[in-house]
This record gives structure tokens, C-alpha cells and sequence, in this order.
């Protein structure tokens, strides 16, 4: 039998293993490798990743949330979860199609594989916002700058409407309303994506 490894390797998009505790233990590096390039991150080396859990690379408490309910439901039920996310970069709309899966290995004991696969792709003028590597850059050192949320799985951002209210809009739209790009972007939850995660989930089944 083919080992692990290469199975990994062979599985469309970027795909990667852990143990019942999201503690990851492989990763595909094909994907992983051209991803990272297309990225024009071409350094973003897989190896660190491996033994460390996914929460360490999840950012906003409310989105780490959302990981740790799926998981522990795909442990529980051993049904996949499937959902839809983005993965926007300057100059591209990304639409992913992320599932979580359960491994059962012989002693009864549980792991997962998560895949991540591009299913759709639209190259646009660049908006900054989504250039996280040179806004970080520009915030070292930066003292009262605003915060703008984004979600993490439409990645629309919450633009204040008064009276602690949020209007979650694109970014195309943040732009036209007179947004910036030099904000701390700070991941969160919108109300859609919080229903579908959580209610919608919860609710009855067909
Ligand atoms: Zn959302």
C-alpha cells in the first residue's frame, strides 16, 4: 500500500492531516508549494506547521469557534463537514471549498484530513486590504489605527452603522464608501456566515 505521504500529495488542493486534537501531522506539499508561489509567498515553508494545532494559524476567536464545533461534530457523527470559505488575495477573488473529514485507524482512534480546494477564481483591480503581508508591514510601529473587522469566511467587512450596528459589505463596496486600506483587520464572524454555522447547522435535518 502507497504510504500516507503520497496519497497527501496526490489529493486535490491544499491537504493536510491532524490528529483528533487539530494537532497537524502532514501535509500535501504539491499544492501546498504552488499555492504558497501563487501567493507570491514562494518561502511559506509547510514544515513549521507540522505538530502544531490548526488554532494556532486560525485568527478571531469567533472563527476559531466555528472550526471547533465542526470538529468535534465530524469526531462525534463521522459526517463530513463541507462549507464554503474565502481566500481572497490583492488582485483575486478565491471561493474554497473546505471539508473535514474523519480517519479511523484500525485501534479505534481518530484523525481528520481537511482540504481546501479553489472552486472558483476572478482576477480583479487590486484592493490593499486583502494584502495583509504589506499592511502588517506598514502597522509595525503604527499607534491608533482603526480596526476594521473582516469575516473570514465571505470576507466582507463591517462597516460601523451607528449604534454599536454593523453593515457587513464587500470590499469593492468598503472602497466606494470611502474605506482605507491602512486598517488592523481584525477576523471575526458576520451575521450570515454566524447563522449558517451555527443555526442553520443546529436546526433540523432533512
Ligand atoms: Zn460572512
Amino acid at each position: 500500500m502507497p504510504n500516507f505521504r503520497s496519497l497527501l500529495d496526490a489529493i486535490d488542493g491544499i491537504a493536510y492531516t491532524t490528529d483528533a486534537d487539530a494537532r497537524i501531522t502532514a501535509i500535501g506539499l504539491p499544492h501546498w508549494n504552488r499555492f504558497a508561489t501563487a501567493n507570491e509567498a514562494p518561502d511559506l515553508d509547510a514544515h513549521p506547521y507540522v505538530g502544531r494545532p490548526i488554532f494556532d494559524f486560525i485568527e478571531g476567536e469567533s472563527v476559531r469557534g466555528v472550526y471547533r464545533e465542526r470538529i468535534k461534530e465530524v469526531l462525534g457523527t463521522g459526517q463530513a463537514a463541507i462549507f464554503a470559505t474565502r481566500c481572497d488575495g490583492p488582485k483575486v477573488k478565491r471561493e474554497l471549498r473546505v471539508s473535514i473529514t474523519r480517519l479511523d485507524d484500525e485501534d479505534q482512534s481518530h484523525g481528520l484530513l481537511f482540504q481546501f480546494e479553489i472552486i472558483d477564481e476572478v482576477s480583479r483591480p487590486a484592493l490593499d486590504i486583502y494584502d495583509f503581508k504589506a499592511v502588517s508591514v506598514w502597522l509595525k510601529g503604527q499607534a491608533d489605527v482603526p480596526i476594521v473587522t473582516m469575516c473570514s469566511f465571505c470576507q466582507r467587512l463591517a462597516l460601523d452603522s451607528g449604534n454599536d450596528a454593523h453593515e457587513w459589505i464587500s470590499a469593492e463596496h468598503y472602497y466606494h464608501r470611502g474605506g482605507v486600506s491602512k486598517v488592523r483587520v481584525s477576523h471575526g464572524l458576520c451575521a450570515d456566515c454566524y447563522t449558517e454555522h451555527h443555526e442553520e447547522r443546529l436546526g433540523p435535518r432533512a
